[in-house]
């Protein structure tokens, strides 16, 4: 079975706390393949965009099976670049799930745009395919946005409903881009995420399942024209080394130091993907008679970002984890329209996302996680909710 070596030198752990992410012990496993990397890119001094974001960007588009893959300084600039490319812009509305990370909505409104709320599926975390229909409807019937784009997200690291997205989107003329942020490895109906929409967006922060040792995100996507002027606008809107600024950018290239991190990490991806999965069939069947388990539908399957549970008293939960020492994560314990920064654009009538943030936790998941810590875990939770 696939499994992750564990790192025979552990950092001393001073106590036996599980945490909700441990990439020390990732250090540890791939120490020598990350610093002759790094020693390389340091030796040859080509810090910006140097052979290695090239090679990055070349494996992340065979890997994904997207054409093009742009690497970029963090996802939520992979979102905004990706915005900009597609001229969205002031007086356009973007339709995103109401349960979510908040770079979501702030790359929509750093472009002038507007986010419009959509909720959710309680059942996969995604944007609901039939809520989207509506508010589509609803917001062009208003009168005083142009509904533009739709930007799906990839909750937890299981892909949203695409097809029926896409429907949406074909019905009304919008176009989809996929806020992939927690789903690289992610797949639906045998594609990979990056490669599930027109243009998808994805994040190298350093606890996604493919994170660097920094900010770092990519843009993929099959359409030339938009790989193009991505690329123009990550290096200050300019074409190629020319001095002329062809269109408005900004300084969004990823670093040639990550993309070493982030080569060295991808060569050993799948089996930790593998482990993430491994891990997470460990928690599916000790705990789904007791709490809601998440539920990955036929044909797809989650990168694992998160492993998120449902319970009612999840406040308590949290307490009781937090007492033995087991780390465990409230994402999100806000909607996105309850977030002051995004007040102005409130709707109404987003009762499934509003339920989810009282309702989810998420614990434990890492390929360095061991079956006994994960035992451990299982046992805390089992005896938390009086099983
Ligand atoms: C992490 C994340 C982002 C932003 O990525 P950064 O690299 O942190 O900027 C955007 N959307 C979602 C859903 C995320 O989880």
């Amino acid at each position: 079975m696939a499994q992750v070596r564990p790192a025979t030198a552990l950092p001393a752990a001073n106590d036996d706390r599980i945490a909700l992410f441990d990439l020390q012990r990732q250090r540890a496993r791939l120490d020598g393949e990350i610093k002759t990397r790094i020693d390389t890119v340091l030796a040859h001094g080509q810090f910006i965009l140097g052979p290695e974001v090239t090679l990055l960007e070349e494996r992340l588009a065979r890997y994904a099976g997207a054409k093009h893959a742009i690497a970029v300084s963090s996802g939520r600039d992979a979102l905004m670049i990706a915005l900009m490319a597609m001229g969205v812009k002031a007086g356009d509305a973007v339709f995103v799930p109401a349960f979510t990370f908040a770079a979501t909505a702030g790359a929509v409104a750093s472009v002038g745009a507007s986010p419009a709320f959509v909720d959710v599926d309680a059942t996969s975390f995604n944007m609901d395919p039939a809520a989207l229909e509506e508010a589509v409807v609803r917001v062009a019937a208003a009168g005083k946005l142009t509904p533009r784009a739709i930007m799906p997200v990839d909750l937890y690291g299981l892909p949203a409903d695409y097809p029926a997205i896409q429907a949406v989107a074909d019905r009304h003329g919008l176009t989809v881009l996929a806020d992939a942020a927690q789903s690289f490895g992610g797949e639906l109906g045998g594609r990979r995420a990056g490669a599930l929409a027109p243009i998808s967006a994805t994040s190298f922060y350093p606890t996604k399942p493919l994170g660097c040792y920094g900010d770092g995100g990519a843009i993929l996507t099959e359409d030339e024209n938009l790989a193009d002027s991505v690329r123009m606008i990550r290096s200050h809107g300019r074409t190629g080394t020319g001095d002329e600024a062809t269109v408005l950018g900004l300084t969004g290239r990823l670093d040639t130091i990550q993309a070493a991190v982030l080569l060295a990490k991808l060569d050993v991806f799948d089996l930790e993907l593998a482990r993430r999965r491994e891990i997470a069939a460990r928690y599916d069947a000790a705990l789904k008679d007791f709490v809601t388990v998440p539920t990955i539908p036929d044909g797809s399957e989650s990168a694992y970002a998160l492993y998120t549970i449902r319970v009612d008293k999840r406040d308590a939960l949290k307490e009781a984890l937090d007492a033995v020492g087991i780390g465990c994560g409230l994402f999100y314990r806000l909607a996105l329209h309850q977030h002051p920064a995004f007040r102005d654009f409130v709707e109404d009538g987003l009762p499934v996302s509003e339920q989810l943030t009282r309702e989810v936790l998420s614990l434990p998941l890492h390929p360095d996680l061991t079956d006994p810590e994960v035992d451990r875990v299982i046992e805390a939770v089992l005896d938390a909710s009086g099983a």
